[in-house]
């Protein structure tokens, strides 16, 4: 039996999947370049530069203690502390393993083969992953200045969409929309069609356009929030995310979740970070300060952007390939993005003060003809 045969055992909708491209590990460039670790700035995940919120650290080290058990599956201290931040019920809560987890719980809780799914150019590529999965038709709608252009998107769905996923902000373009566009995109969408808001870098926002969505709940039952810890709260290897949706939404996704998905350390580190609310005001203006310092830089060499609300910026640099592949001799890895259809552009996360200047450097030599 030839591997390939068994390969064809897979549906066709799972072959025709295309592989996620994760940002590459700084392990892994230190051994191609024989350089040390600590000489590499990665800027390619749209980490925090500040590292794990401190309580939440501390109280992952102590859950590892109970390693030998297994984790709360009902994430019941977990729970408790989002249900005293955002005023929702516990049976509104879903955790994931990430939210990218998330994310597939709603697809898998709602697509399957004969239904599809909505999502922008340019949004982030988990959407048509978690899709195409389930077998489900995947529909893009074309993107207006690289930001989701919501009338395109109500036009694009069908009798038999099911999800619209929207990223807000979206990654890797940055984009915000307003929350009067997205309440009035939710008062006419229909109700056989769940609107799944991912909220990754909402903590980044400042105050002026703060998303209201949580509140939105009570009104919209096909409404489904997704949240994480992955980025302002600094706990991206953690694992964890959650969604706020109505009980009886949350109902199904939790059915369709393996139990145990979320482990214990995670679970506490991310009760623990939810009240660290110092180290995500420091993460905020960190953030700020950085996206400012890439954007002036950006300037200085003369080179378009995209405006952000993350803690990333895309930039236009030419071939994003070829500028790419000269960052990482130079011991700088940032994102290409011409998976997501942007094949001049390349993504900078955000970094410390010293990896921006470090890549701001690098950018100018790699740019010299
Ligand atoms: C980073 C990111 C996530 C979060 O992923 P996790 O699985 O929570 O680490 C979700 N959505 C978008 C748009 C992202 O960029």
């Amino acid at each position: 039996m030839s591997s390939s045969y068994v390969c064809d055992l897979a549906p066709a909708h799972i072959r025709a999947i295309a592989p996620y491209q994760p940002g590459k590990p700084i392990a892994e460039l230190a051994r191609e370049l024989g350089l040390a670790e600590l000489s590499i700035v990665k800027l390619a995940s749209n980490e925090n530069p500040l590292g794990p919120s401190p309580r939440g650290l501390g109280a992952a080290q102590e859950a590892l203690q109970d390693a030998a058990r297994y984790p709360d599956g009902s994430g019941h201290e977990l729970k408790t502390a989002l249900v005293r931040q955002f005023g929702v019920r516990a049976e509104q809560i879903v955790l994931g393993s990430g939210s990218n987890d998330v994310l597939d719980l709603a697809a898998r809780a709602f697509l399957a083969p004969g239904r599809s799914a909505v999502y922008a150019q340019h949004a982030f590529a988990v959407y048509a992953l978690a899709t195409q999965a389930m077998g489900a038709v995947g529909i893009e709608a074309p993107a207006r200045n690289y930001g989701h252009d919501l009338a395109a998107m109500r036009a694009a769905v069908r009798e038999d969409t099911r999800i619209v996923f929207i990223a807000n902000p979206n990654n890797p373009t940055g984009t915000l929309l307003s929350n009067a566009d997205l309440e009035a995109f939710l008062r006419e969408m229909p109700a056989s069609v769940l609107v799944v808001l991912d909220e990754a870098y909402t903590e980044y926002l400042a105050e002026e356009s703060r998303s209201r969505a949580v509140e939105w709940l009570a009104r919209f039952p096909n409404l489904i929030v997704t949240r994480t810890f992955s980025k302002a709260y600094g706990l991206a290897g953690l694992r964890v995310g959650y969604a706020l949706a109505h009980a009886a939404v949350a109902d199904l996704m939790n059915r369709v979740r393996l139990p145990f998905n979320v482990t214990s350390p995670a679970l506490a580190a991310a009760a623990a970070a939810l009240g660290d609310t110092d180290f995500l005001a420091r993460s905020y203006a960190l953030n700020a300060a950085g996206r400012r310092q890439l954007t002036d830089g950006f300037g200085q060499l003369g080179l378009e952007y995209l405006p952000s609300y993350g803690n990333f910026v895309a930039v236009k640099v030419g071939d994003g390939m070829t500028v790419f592949h000269r960052l990482l001799r130079k011991g700088v890895i940032v994102r290409p993005v011409n998976n997501y259809g942007m094949p001049e552009y390349l993504r900078v996360s955000v970094g410390l003060a010293n990896e921006n200047q470090r890549f701001l450097e690098a950018l100018a030599e790699a740019l010299r003809p």
